[in-house]
C-alpha cells in the first residue's frame, strides 16, 4: 500500500528529468533566501521577535479581531464573518449578485484556494480571472497552484507556451518568457478594465488601524482593486498583527524568506475603500479556531506563507505541490491539513516528511514544523497496515538482543536479494530512486568481539624483549 502522495507525485513529476528540474528550481529559491537573510543584522533576534508578536496576537486574537473590525468599519469598510468555506463563498456570491457583477478579477489568495471559491462562483455564472501570472497559468491549465508563492513552478516555459497558444493565441512553439509575459499582460489588461469586482487575499491585517496589507510582485492586486468598484478581501483570522510597527518586522522577513528579495515589488496598505468604491472584508475561520484551541498546534497559525519550508523540504522538492492534494503543500501544508482539510486522506500527510528539521530551521516565525508533524502522527495515526505491522515487528526484535543479532545475520545474508529489483521485491519502489549503500559486512558487535579478542591483554604476560 502506498500513500496517495506517492501516486500523485508520479503524475506530477513523471520522469527523472522533470523531477530534477523541479528540484533545482525550488532549491534555487532556498539558496536565494539564504543569501538575502545573510545580510540582515541580528537575524535570529528578528525571527524571535516575529514569533513573539505572532504568538501574542494569537493569544489575544479575540481582542485584536474586534479592534480590527471596529477600525475597519470606522474607515468605511464592511466586515463579514465566515465560519467555514461554504459561508465564505456564499458571502462573496451574494455580494456579487447584489451588484450584478459577473466579471471578476482575483489576485493570489491561498485562502480562496482553500475555500474553493473559483468553482463556487463559476457555478453561479461568475467568470473569475486569476491575475497573478503564475495563477493565470495554472488556471488556464485547469490545475491548482503547486506552490504558495510560485504557483506554476512545476511547469516548463515550453508547456506555458503551448497553453498560451491554445488559450491566448500566441504563435505555436513560442516559449520566450518575455513574449509570453507580454501576451498574458495584454490579455489581462482587457480583463482588468472590464471587471466589475476585484477579489484579493490579504497578507497581514493591522488591528490598530483596520488596514489590509497586500503584497505582490506584479501589482495585479493594486490594479484590480483600484479599477473595480467593489473590492472583496478574503482574510484568514490568523493574519492579524497588532500594530503598524509589528507589520514592519514581518515585511523584513517575508520577501527575503520567500524569494530572496529585500521587499516584494508592491506592498500595498489599504485602509478603507477607495474613493467612490466599496470594500468588504470577510474574516474566515474555517478550522482556525480549532487550531487556536490546541496548545500543541496553535503555533502553526503563525505562518506568514513565505514558502521557505517548501523550498527546503526534500519531500516537497521531489514530489511537487500537487502530490499533497491540498491547497497549501509542503511541511506547513502537512501540518495544517489534518486540522483544516476535511478529507480523511489529509491525516496521512504528516508522514510525508523525513523529519530532517530543515523546515523548522528556515521558518522565519519559528514554527516547530517537524515537531508538529510528529505530534500529528501521534494524534492521528494514519500508517498503512504494512508499516504498522513492520513497526510492531521491529519493536519485538529491538527489545530482544539475541533475536536482534539473529535477525541482523539473516538480513545481511539476504542483502544481495534486496538489491535485485525483481517484481514482488517489497523494496522495489524504494530502490527506484535510491541506491543501497555497500554491504555492511559483519555487524558492529561481531567486529567489536573480533577486535577485543585481538587486543585482549595476556594474563601474566610481560615484556618479551
Ligand atoms: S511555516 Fe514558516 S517557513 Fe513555512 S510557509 Fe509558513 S512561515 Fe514560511
Amino acid at each position: 500500500m502506498s500513500f496517495p502522495l506517492d501516486a500523485r507525485a508520479r503524475l506530477t513529476l513523471p520522469d527523472a528529468a522533470t523531477l530534477a528540474r523541479h528540484d533545482a528550481a525550488v532549491h534555487r529559491l532556498r539558496v536565494e533566501r539564504d543569501r538575502a537573510l545573510a545580510s540582515v543584522p541580528d537575524l535570529e533576534a528578528l525571527r524571535d521577535h516575529a514569533a513573539a508578536i505572532k504568538a501574542h496576537a494569537l493569544d489575544h486574537l479575540d481582542r485584536y479581531l474586534e479592534e480590527f473590525e471596529a477600525r475597519a468599519r470606522e474607515r468605511g469598510a464592511e466586515v463579514h464573518w465566515a465560519g467555514d468555506a461554504a459561508s465564505h463563498n456564499r458571502i462573496v456570491a451574494v455580494l456579487l449578485a447584489a451588484r450584478g457583477a459577473t466579471r471578476v478579477v482575483k489576485s493570489k489568495s491561498m485562502l480562496t484556494e482553500e475555500c474553493g471559491l473559483n468553482p463556487a462562483l463559476e457555478a453561479c455564472g461568475v467568470e473569475v480571472v486569476d491575475t497573478d501570472l503564475g495563477e493565470r497559468i495554472v488556471q488556464l491549465g485547469g490545475e491548482p497552484p503547486s506552490h504558495i508563492v510560485v504557483p506554476a513552478i512545476h511547469r516548463r516555459r515550453e508547456e506555458v507556451g503551448a497553453l498560451f497558444h491554445r488559450h491566448l493565441g500566441t504563435p505555436a512553439g513560442e516559449s520566450d518568457p518575455a513574449r509570453l509575459m507580454a501576451a498574458a499582460r495584454a490579455d489581462l489588461r482587457a480583463r482588468f478594465l472590464a471587471a466589475q469586482a476585484a477579489i484579493s487575499g490579504v497578507n497581514f491585517a493591522v488591528a490598530e488601524t483596520g488596514t489590509l496589507v497586500v503584497v505582490t510582485n506584479e501589482g495585479n492586486a493594486d490594479l484590480g482593486t483600484s479599477l473595480a468598484p467593489l473590492h472583496v478581501a478574503s482574510l484568514g483570522i490568523e493574519k492579524l498583527v497588532p500594530t503598524l510597527d509589528d507589520l514592519a518586522v514581518f515585511l523584513r522577513l517575508l520577501a527575503r524568506s520567500a524569494t530572496g528579495q529585500a521587499l516584494s515589488v508592491y506592498t500595498t496598505l489599504l485602509t478603507g475603500p477607495r474613493a467612490g468604491g466599496e470594500l468588504h472584508v470577510i474574516l474566515v475561520d474555517a478550522g482556525r479556531t480549532r487550531l487556536l484551541a490546541s496548545p500543541v498546534h496553535r503555533s502553526a497559525l503563525r505562518c506568514i506563507r513565505c514558502g521557505a519550508c517548501l523550498n527546503t523540504c526534500p519531500v516537497y522538492r521531489r514530489a511537487g505541490g500537487h502530490a499533497y492534494g491540498t491547497s497549501v503543500a509542503g511541511p506547513i501544508g502537512a501540518v495544517l491539513a489534518p486540522a483544516l482539510d476535511p478529507d480523511p486522506a489529509a491525516r496521512a500527510l504528516p508522514y510525508a516528511s523525513s523529519l530532517c528539521g530543515s523546515c523548522t530551521a528556515v521558518c522565519p516565525v519559528r514554527i516547530d514544523l517537524h515537531g508538529q508533524l510528529l505530534a500529528w502522527r501521534r494524534e492521528a495515526p494514519a500508517l498503512p497496515v504494512g508499516l504498522r505491522l513492520g513497526a510492531r515487528v521491529a519493536g519485538v526484535v529491538l527489545a530482544r538482543p539475541r533475536l536482534f543479532r539473529a535477525t541482523g545475520r539473516l538480513l545481511r545474508r539476504l542483502w544481495p536479494l534486496l538489491e535485485r529489483r525483481f517484481p514482488g521485491n517489497p523494496a522495489r519502489a524504494w530502490l527506484a530512486s535510491r541506491a543501497l549503500p555497500p554491504h555492511p559486512g559483519p555487524s558492529f558487535a561481531e567486529r567489536w568481539a573480533a577486535r577485543s579478542a585481538h587486543t585482549r591483554p595476556r594474563v601474566g604476560g610481560g615484556d618479551e624483549a
